[in-house]
């Protein structure tokens, strides 16, 4: 824990504008300010910076180097952030000459020391720090893995109480080198339960006394936290990139990206053009390139979506309900960048990640992957010149190094729900079970 290593910073240096009714409104003091409290259908709040001028602070560590562009009250000390560096690999072996890789995982040599291998790290930063002092209340964070595994570092090293809540498949994604604390605790949701059973059981127990939800995409510091690997490419390059490559499940680290970008056009030294998106999902599964290319923003539920989920190649590319059509969201921003989806088969995916492999050197996870092969496809189809400015963001990567190097440990829940007692006991009555289990 390093609170004392903390910088207050000034809490009106940012406030959260709606894009529907365009208000503008004080974050509140004691929780977060996740929807617009005026009556209309939801939206995603997005944070105003009185700093219009992009700024690094080197002084700082991982995302708080950028934190005139937080929605933070606080920096935190100790955090990694992307590893940003031109290919030389990989580019040249698709004929691009200008494709630089966001690295977000473990990869000392490249400056690549995110320790729970996933971009989500950047997300539990940028939340931590937005919490108040004298907060007393549990954190809750519903996951599909990777961001349980995130928020347990971050929270755990900077006194945060929390409860992250997990289906049962996503258990094997848990593990730290951070070695857990009591104030961080684990749920895990049993019997089949996927990411959206995990939220709907989150959602109900941040609502109980002792609790507050962290909001998820709602979280305007969850994406500017993830915004920062586009701040940390134009460190780099100097310049917004043409083209930008991510796998989505939820979609939110891609419309962190978009937002990030409409900022660095309004400071405007860094090019005034929208970086397009070219996002992409694991075959399939692919409820937001089927909404996409059927040009609608009502994301259909696609028959047979859980147990086609539960089946790919990339689990936490697996979110049934992403904030695709919401106000501010996927499809907007797909719209004001004139961007693409891809679908991606396992096949593909894995092949692209031995190409990543051979070419660059190091594993990638599987969503990375998924992002590697549709910029495979994006070439083939004419979509990128040869010299564009292209960022590739992999957004997990390095484990296989990380678990020889480190050797994490696995975590282990606090408490244990099952779908059955959900069925058998109603949402009441299992949140009884829960809160009765952690107590
Ligand atoms: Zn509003």
């Amino acid at each position: 824990m390093d609170r004392a290593a903390k910088r207050q910073v000034s809490d009106d240096h940012y406030s959260l504008r709606c894009p529907t009714c365009g208000g503008s409104f004080a974050d509140r003091p004691d929780r977060f300010l996740l929807t617009c409290p005026e009556p209309h259908a939801p939206a995603l709040l997005r944070a105003q910076y009185r700093q219009k001028r992009f700024v690094a602070h080197p002084e700082q560590t991982g995302v708080f180097r950028f934190f005139d562009w937080l929605p933070i009250r606080r920096t935190l000390s100790g955090g990694a952030g992307s590893a940003v560096f031109q290919s030389t690999g990989l580019g040249p072996t698709l004929g691009l000459s200008n494709l630089f890789v966001i690295w977000n995982g473990w990869w000392p040599e490249k400056g690549g020391l995110m320790e729970t291998c996933t971009f989500k790290e950047l997300e539990a930063q940028a939340v931590c720090g937005r919490i108040g002092d004298g907060w007393q209340d549990s954190l809750v964070v519903s996951s599909a893995g990777n961001t349980a595994r995130a928020f347990h570092q971050a929270c755990t090293r900077h006194g945060v109480p929390a409860l992250l809540v997990v289906p049962g498949h996503g258990l094997p994604l848990l593990w730290s080198t951070t070695p857990s604390q009591p104030h961080v605790r684990l749920a895990v949701l049993n019997g089949g339960a996927d990411y959206a059973d995990a939220i709907a059981l989150g959602n109900g127990i941040a609502r109980t006394s002792g609790y507050f939800p962290e909001g998820g995409a709602l979280n305007a510091a969850r994406r500017d936290g993830m915004g920062t690997v586009v701040l940390a490419t134009v460190e780099k390059t100097g310049r917004v990139p043409r083209h930008y490559f991510q796998a989505v499940g939820s979609g939110t680290g891609a419309i962190a990206a978009w937002e990030a970008n409409l900022r660095l056009a309004e400071d405007g030294r860094f090019g005034t053009e929208k970086m397009r998106l070219h996002l992409s999902q694991n075959a399939p599964f692919t409820p937001m390139v089927d909404a996409w290319e059927a040009a609608t923003r009502d994301l259909a539920q696609v028959p047979g979506g859980r147990e086609l989920a539960a089946s790919i190649h990339a689990p936490v590319l697996s979110n049934r309900n992403p904030p695709y059509g919401i106000a501010g969201g996927l499809y907007d921003a797909l719209s004001d960048t004139g961007g693409y989806m891809y679908r991606v088969t396992a096949d593909e995916a894995k092949a692209a990640g031995r190409l990543f492999e051979t070419t660059e050197g190091s594993d990638i996870d599987a969503a990375a992957q998924v992002a590697v092969a549709s910029l495979k496809q994006a070439v083939a189809l004419g979509r990128i010149g040869p010299h564009d400015l292209v960022a590739l963001n992999i957004t997990g990567g390095g484990q296989a190094r990380l678990h020889r190097d480190k050797r994490p440990a696995a975590l282990q829940p606090q408490a244990t729900i099952s779908m059955d007692d959900v069925r058998r006991e109603g949402e009441a009555g299992a949140l009884a079970l829960l809160r009765e289990a952690l107590a």
